[in-house]
């Protein structure tokens, strides 16, 4: 008898991700003529910006088509670092920047430079779902700092200071946050650099990505711009979110502090895993990020019109609990008011996994279910209105007439 293959321990451990999953199921039903609105994908629903698309061409014709530096083009370094100087406000240069496929493998790159095997890494939860996995491929053990939504999601600078210890290698920050749609104001980060700044073996892992859509007066503030926080602070952002690039698989990581030597291990680790980015998409980096800022602020006002929108629509159902969206394209209901309760369709809902999978069924409504959230997700589900308005008053619509058959 063959002895059939086995899996190593790392690979049973992972689950696929939740998010992804529910888009592409989305798609497939779609594709297949069913009637769904999708308020599961966490990507912007426009077109990536004209300009941006043309450099990529011109540059694919002209033949940049071999290998790239691993890091990324010098040009394309420096304008991000030109970026993160001029609108971040965090002293850096190109040097201190590295390119990757997509943010998501660039935080995965900053946690296997930074974490050894049984380091706690903080993770404020809610939190997107693929931090814990990735943060247990570094052999890292989460230890979470839960908030709920009369708090905003916003862990305190106490909260913080209680789950410090000398066990703990790094945190993960992420503002406006996904899941949440919540974004620390400069007050907030101040206080929260007040007390990282008191343990500076702590690696703050900035996950800055949805940081150009905001929906409020206040500015951003980066961590790293904080007086003091860029030595101990990876500041992870990428084209995504902001230049509607999600299936180029744009990230990036600045990181000044100890001589350099957190970006020069990422570009180690990179050197041995996927090298560089596609190479014809270099001259799209600087392209994107000076030259389509006009575009980005009409898709962010259509972002923020929207928020407001689906969250005048949620605070009128009844029991349902929704802070308001001051970033990112997501909302973040407490429905655990349905829980007990049996759909039209005949299920007991008994958590946020049955709410969604009985919405989907039965309203043809997709949302993803909080379990993969962590914190209090279980109680909760996400909506994401990157979709048009026309999808956001129909998909309000149908979950409003599934809630009032609730019985
Ligand atoms: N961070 C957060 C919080 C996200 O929501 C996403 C979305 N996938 C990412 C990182 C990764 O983005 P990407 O890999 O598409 O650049
Ligand atoms: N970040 C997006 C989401 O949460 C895209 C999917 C993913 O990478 O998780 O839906």
């Amino acid at each position: 008898m063959r002895k059939p293959l086995e899996l190593s321990k790392r690979a049973q451990g992972v689950p696929a991700s939740p998010t992804l999953a529910i888009t592409a199921r989305v798609k497939e039903l779609k594709a297949a003529g069913e009637d769904i609105i999708g308020f599961g994908a966490g990507e912007p629903d426009f077109g990536t910006p004209e300009v941006i698309a043309d450099a990529a061409v011109e540059s694919l014709r002209a033949g940049q088509t071999r290998y790239a530096p691993t890091p990324g083009t010098p040009e394309a370094r420096e304008a991000i670092a030109h970026k993160l100087r001029t609108e971040n406000g965090i002293d850096c240069s190109a040097g201190d920047i590295i390119i990757n496929n997509g943010a998501k493998f660039t935080v995965y790159l900053a946690l296997q430079a930074i974490v050894n095997p049984g380091d706690v890494v903080l993770l404020p939860t809610p939190a997107w779902v693929s931090y814990k996995p990735m943060i247990e491929l570094a052999g890292g053990v989460v230890r979470e700092i839960p908030a709920g939504p009369t708090c905003d999601f916003k862990m305190t600078p106490a909260d913080l200071a209680a789950h410090l210890d000398g066990d703990v290698r790094a945190i993960i920050l992420n503002s406006p946050s996904n899941p949440c749609g919540t974004t620390y104001t400069p007050e907030e980060i101040r206080g929260l650099a007040d007390v990282l700044s008191k343990h500076p073996h702590v690696a703050v892992i900035a996950d800055e990505i949805y940081e150009r859509l905001t929906y409020t007066q206040e500015p951003y503030l980066s961590m790293a711009a904080v007086p003091g926080m860029a030595e101990q602070t990876i500041t992870i952002n990428g084209l995504s979110k902001t230049f509607a690039m999600t299936g180029w698989r744009i990230g990036y990581a600045c990181a000044t502090g100890s001589g350099g030597a957190v970006i020069k291990a990422m570009t180690r680790m990179q050197s041995q895993m996927t090298s560089s980015i596609t190479s014809f998409l270099m001259p799209s980096i600087p392209v994107a990020l000076e030259q389509a800022m006009g575009e980005v602020e009409k898709m962010r006002q259509t972002f923020a019109a929207r928020a407001e929108m689906i969250h005048g629509r949620i605070s009128q159902w009844p029991g349902v609990t929704c802070p308001r969206p001051t970033g990112a394209f997501y909302v973040f209901p407490d429905v655990s008011g349905t829980f007990g309760r049996t759909s039209r369709g005949g299920v007991v809902i008994n958590g946020a996994m049955d709410f969604a999978s009985a919405l989907l069924d039965e309203a043809r409504v997709a949302v993803v279910p909080g379990e993969g959230f962590l914190g209090c997700g279980p109680n909760h589900v996400r909506l994401s209105f990157a979709c048009s308005e026309a999808d956001i008053t129909e998909g309000c619509r149908r979950i409003e007439e599934w809630l009032g058959q609730l019985t």
